[in-house]
């Protein structure tokens, strides 16, 4: 059995407070929360205080904020905490425009990447559907904020064919990942159309569904939805926490009606400066994910996207969380921390546990600092190995670490 987390206090004293008279039937309906999103900035200063210069400043550029906040997911931010980590995935802030000369409109290369309007073909087997740009909150860090100049617009049933029909024409892939724009905003008739178009493609074996309505506005996963998503099993979710204040007991349940239907769920956290930038709330977030059944994933580091260059860590900041987790915790809770690049896929980064190497010894660094060897087997005389490149589906080649040879000379030989 999973245990239920905490009731969650400051969600039950925030929706009294912000939305007195809002019944438990018009709270839980997922309709209700996606239509009383807050969508402008008069509005969202009422629930959460601005200071006077950073109104003034967000007013003078309030038609490029594209602000969308579910009640639900509004009433998870402590109003009194202007440094609240819920608050800074959500409220805009002036630093937007702060720090604009130094991101990057399209951070992964994904309109060069396009074969069609709306399908990103970067990796050889995969491919990353984008079938809507609207979302039920939009997250401050968003590495699709290009998007968001253009309004909330679902693809039109020609652009969704011709996203499928490419993916018809090009055997290679075998992976699809829906992603954000949130796929379960279209209308159920649609999605329902373009898994079902993608079912009957033979080389596509799995589909992926990149979604953060189990933590933006858990309401969402109803029974409806559901039976459309275990109608075209198998199924992989990704969801994205980022904080453990964000599962309550709401989102566990959403996260648990997905995998009763047979879906397994990860997570995508993104590292965000203030907000989980720690070992201590990394891992309590993953452990919380862990009790809820969710598996953490990846760990992103945020990309260089223009207006969320202050919520960006170093690289370092990464790579400690996971040196901390490791070893210390169980592997499972342990996500794989990765740097996105422009253009170039993304590479795993982690800690370095090889000091070095010869022919037939490893020198390792476990978790706790210690340095140990560790044999290699020794060659069979009777058997040539096998050349690992051999496998690998294209070109690449792997690197081994630099071969350390010992110098004879060396007192130390
Ligand atoms: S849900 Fe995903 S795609 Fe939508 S705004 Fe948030 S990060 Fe961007």
């Amino acid at each position: 059995m999973l245990d239920a987390p905490a009731p969650e206090p400051l969600l039950q004293t925030n929706r009294n407070l912000f939305f007195p008279g809002v019944t438990d039937a018009q709270w839980n309906d997922w309709r209700w929360q996606y239509r009383n999103r807050v969508r402008d900035l008069s509005t969202l200063a009422k629930f959460i205080p601005f200071s006077k210069a950073e109104f003034e400043q967000l007013r003078l550029v309030e038609e490029q904020l594209h602000i969308g906040i579910p009640p639900y997911y509004l009433s998870l931010i402590d109003p009194s905490d202007p440094e609240d980590p819920v608050r800074k995935q959500a409220v805009p802030s002036a630093c937007e425009f702060t720090y604009r000369s130094v991101g990057i409109n399209d951070p992964l290369h994904e309109e060069g990447d396009m074969p069609v309007e709306g399908l990103v073909h970067k990796y050889p087997d995969r491919a990353l559907f984008i079938a809507t740009n609207m979302c039920p909150m939009y997250c401050r860090h968003c590495t699709r904020r290009r998007e968001w100049a253009d309004g909330e617009m679902p693809k039109s049933r020609p652009m969704l064919d011709a996203m499928l029909a490419y993916i018809r024409n090009t055997p290679q892939i075998r992976d699809v990942i829906f992603s954000g724009g949130d796929p379960l905003s279209l209308p159920l008739s649609v999605l329902d159309y373009c898994l079902t178009e993608l079912g009957k493609i033979p080389h596509v074996e799995i589909i992926r569904i990149g979604t953060r309505f189990p933590v933006v506005l858990p309401q969402r996963i109803s029974d409806e939805l559901v039976q459309v998503l275990s109608n075209h099993l198998p199924i992989w979710l990704n969801t994205h926490f980022n904080h453990p204040r964000e599962i309550t007991p709401e989102s566990a349940a959403a996260c648990m009606k997905i995998l009763k239907a047979g879906i397994p769920v990860n997570n995508q956290s993104v590292l965000l400066r203030g907000v989980n930038d720690t070992p201590e709330t990394m891992l309590k977030l993953c452990h919380g994910l862990l009790k809820i059944g969710v598996r953490p994933y990846y760990l992103f580091q945020c990309d260089p996207v223009i207006g969320a260059e202050h919520l960006r860590t170093s690289v370092w900041t990464g790579v400690e969380i996971i040196e901390k987790m490791r070893g210390w915790t169980s592997g499972l809770a342990i996500p794989t921390f990765v740097v996105d690049t422009e253009g170039g896929g993304k590479i795993p980064l982690g800690p370095n546990y090889l000091m070095y190497q010869t022919e037939d010894t490893l020198v390792l660094r476990n978790f706790q600092g210690r340095i140990l060897q560790y044999k290699n087997p020794a060659p069979l005389p009777s058997r040539r190995r096998r050349r690992v490149t051999s496998s690998l589906p294209f070109d690449a080649k792997p690197q081994r670490p630099r071969l350390v040879k010992r110098d004879k000379n060396s007192p130390e030989s």
